[in-house]
């Protein structure tokens, strides 16, 4: 009789499935095999478990279904299965859920076809009646070498068809392409120009990894310096000791933007470019680089969150840079946290993490026991502070500037002492930059002559205005029309009017100022692509610019040497609608714009704002970051929020709202009445209609002792849901839309 085997399929499911293990087919946890399930062929991954079902006897072996065949890819290691396992068990995601993660490129599961080239056939010259063009062909063909057809047409100076014809005709016959060899990585990785305090942190940073982490066990090491300190080049030294030990590297990263410079400075480094993984790679090259990947090929990966994910089969280091970016945090699909995985993945693969920021998550610097008064929970980990900048500069001078006395004239957005400093910047001849986190031209247009606001139709959401590509824009969905000469709703001709700032219109404004000026413009929507930006960024570093205007895309990462000026436009901006995390993310993404200024030359940075006593706008001014890590930890611990409780959201929505609205009123009543947790709401989220669904949302509020997944899991799971109703479940939220 056949054995039973636990196959875990990539679909929305909680356990494996047993099939029947074929007398003539061997596997061990983790092969990846070709199961049916259902009237289709998948590719699922065998379990270590016996699969629990939930009722009823098992299914005598006699009756499963066979697998069919186990792929030639290596098995999934058992750090990552339990990877996947803890994914579903935090995030309350299928466990298959998380399994599709892992084999999120199926193609990658196969060896790729080996690539064929021609050479000539044996005795093909002797064929008589051959053509001139034949007879390039062949003579082109000497050497014996497999060549691709197109590469042999070139040789030849022949058109394509010939090469095609003699193929067809047995003149040329098809031969293996010799594979294309790696690149070694230098023996020796060039020398970095360390200052004595990062050679310390260096240091200290390997001699821990040395000890334990290297010789196969767990730590956790943050890295903090204000922008400029050179925590890459620390971070560098120990990514150095990893190779050396014969592991690999991952380098987390929250933007692509910032992927092409850290590819380059690691090439530099190691003599040859690292490995890259995000959504930018195109189906070829991610199943390339999974592979490579899988087999070990790649020493170092730089990629975005979804990296942590790869089948390293030796993985030895993990580093997170800004650690403190919150779109590690993946809202859509399975809602997990990069920066949690991260380090959850260190532990399960016995290496060291190390974290990066200039301005760590609270929570992150909490749990360090960074903060003074902070428990520096689980006996955390080390905390390397690389306090003077790289070269000497210090922190550039930040000053406020209080936009209810000193008002920009009417219909422009710079007070005048910020245009007077822009003034000065530029006939000094050196580079300034301004900080808007607004896309676009303007946030809102609204008629003259009857107040209609332009919506979208599918969100609760204002359409904002891009002059330059002549659209409207919902930012939320997608939604996007030609701009209007009229009210839609009145008919008015030419009444409509863009109300408040957008890169776009500031962009405009300069250009009014300062004409001769070389400005240019810099947002994540850029219509010409990543290369674009990459241009652009080069053009700044090189001077080819005077004025660079730019979304949080310029925030982090690049160093502009000639820029002595930054202007924040709307420093208030992060700070309205009142998520718990509001004012650390403003802080946070303001510090790091500060940082641009001055790294080679004193800077100075002036910040635009309504509320100048704001405690985010106080620490800032008075560059007292743990005054503010201080205060805002306080108003947490008061609030019970995170770190010091554990919040879950759950989101209902629909196309019908009395149906969205009743699940979510039986939702909250039949929440679990245990003290420490409080369930708030059922209320329409802030975006109560997205992609034209209707959104109802609760917010759990738990004690730090209150084991929440597990609260959660009986409530919420398996629940069968009418008609079209959704039910997300985002165990410790980011995003409070
Ligand atoms: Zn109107
Ligand atoms: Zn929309």
């Amino acid at each position: 009789m056949a054995n039973s085997v636990p196959v875990l399929v990539p679909l929305p499911l909680d356990a494996p499935f047993d099939y029947a293990l074929p007398a003539d087919l061997e596997v061990v946890p983790g092969d990846l095999v070709e199961v049916p399930f259902g009237p289709r062929q998948v590719i699922g991954a065998v379990w270590d478990a016996p699969s629990t079902r939930a009722a009823g006897a098992p299914v005598p072996a006699a009756r499963l279904k066979p697998i069919q065949r186990r792929l030639d890819a290596p098995p999934l290691r058992p750090p990552l299965r339990r990877l996947i396992e803890h994914v579903a068990a935090v995030t309350l995601a299928p466990l298959g859920a998380a399994l599709k993660l892992v084999l999120s490129v199926p193609a990658a599961l196969e060896p790729p076809p080996p690539k064929v080239g021609l050479v000539s056939a044996e005795g093909a010259g002797a064929t008589a009646g051959l053509s001139a063009a034949r007879r390039k062909v062949l003579a082109a063909l000497g050497d014996r070498r497999p060549r691709r057809p197109a590469e042999i047409a070139r040789l030849a100076g022949v058109g394509a068809a010939v090469v095609q014809a003699m193929a067809r005709a047995g003149l040329l016959v098809p031969l293996p392409l010799p594979e294309r060899a790696d690149d070694a990585l230098l023996a020796e990785p060039s020398p970095v120009a360390l200052s004595p305090a990062q050679a310390e942190a260096a240091r200290a940073l390997c001699d821990g990894l040395a000890g334990g982490p290297l010789a196969g066990g767990y730590g956790l090491t943050l890295i903090e310096g204000v922008p400029g300190a050179g925590k890459t080049e620390v971070y560098l030294e120990a990514v150095a000791a990893t190779l050396a030990a014969g592991r690999q590297a991952l380098i987390l990263l929250p933007e692509i933007a910032l992927t092409a410079q850290l590819l380059e400075r690691f090439e530099r480094h190691f003599g040859r470019p690292p490995a890259a993984w995000h959504s930018e790679l195109g189906a070829a090259g991610r199943r390339r680089s999974w592979r490579r990947i899988a087999l070990g090929q790649e020493p170092i990966v730089i990629g975005a969150r979804s990296a942590l994910f790869l089948p390293f089969p030796e993985l030895g280091l993990i580093v997170v840079d800004e650690e403190h970016d919150a779109s590690f945090k993946q809202e859509d699909g399975v809602p997990y946290h990069g920066r949690d995985l991260a380090v959850a993945r260190a532990r399960l693969e016995g290496c060291p993490a190390i974290l990066v920021s200039a301005t760590p998550a609270l929570e992150t610097a909490w749990r360090m026991g960074r903060i003074e008064g902070a428990a520096g929970s689980e006996g955390a980990g080390k905390t390397l502070l690389l306090p003077a900048r790289h070269g000497g500069s210090a922190l550039p001078d930040i000053r406020l500037i209080d936009l209810r006395r000193d008002r920009p004239p009417r219909g422009g957005w710079l007070a005048p002492s910020l245009r007077a400093a822009l003034e000065a910047t530029l006939a000094a001849g050196e580079q300034a930059l301004l900080f808007l986190n607004r896309r676009g031209f303007a946030p809102l247009t609204l008629c003259r002559a009857c107040g209609h606001r332009l919506r979208c139709p599918n969100c609760s959401a204002w359409l904002v205005t891009h002059r330059l590509r002549h659209r409207l824009v919902c930012h939320h969905c997608g939604y996007g029309r030609a701009e209007l000469d009229h009210c839609p709703s009145c008919g008015t001709v030419d009444g409509l009017v863009a109300c408040g700032p957008g890169v776009e219109r500031l962009a405009e404004e300069v250009r009014g100022l300062w004409p001769a000026a070389r400005v240019a413009l810099l947002t994540s929507d850029q219509p010409a692509g990543p290369g674009a930006v990459a241009a652009l960024l080069r053009a700044m570093r090189d001077h080819e610019l005077d004025l660079l205007i730019g979304t949080q895309i310029i925030a982090k990462g690049h160093h502009f040497p000639a820029l002595t000026l930054v202007g924040v436009v709307d420093g208030d901006l992060g700070l309205s609608g009142g998520d718990l995390r509001a004012a650390e993310r403003q802080f946070q993404l303001l510090y790091q714009v500060a940082g641009r200024a001055g790294r080679a030359h004193p800077g100075r940075v002036l910040i635009q704002t309504h509320l100048p006593d704001h405690p985010v706008m106080q620490a800032l001014a008075a560059g007292d970051k743990e005054r503010f890590y201080a205060e805002e930890l306080a108003e947490r611990r008061d609030a019970g929020m995170p770190p010091f409780g554990r919040l879950a959201a759950l989101i209902v929505s629909g196309r019908d709202l009395p149906a969205v609205r009743r699940f979510a009123a039986l939702l909250a009543r039949e929440a679990p009445a245990v003290p420490g947790v409080r369930v708030l709401g059922p209320a329409p989220a802030p975006l109560a209609l997205l992609r034209g669904r209707y959104r109802q949302r609760l917010l759990v509020i738990a004690a730090p002792e209150i084991d929440l997944p597990a609260l959660l899991r009986p409530w919420v799971k398996g629940r069968r849901l009418p008609g079209d109703l959704r039910l997300q479940v985002d165990v410790d939220p980011y995003s409070f839309l």
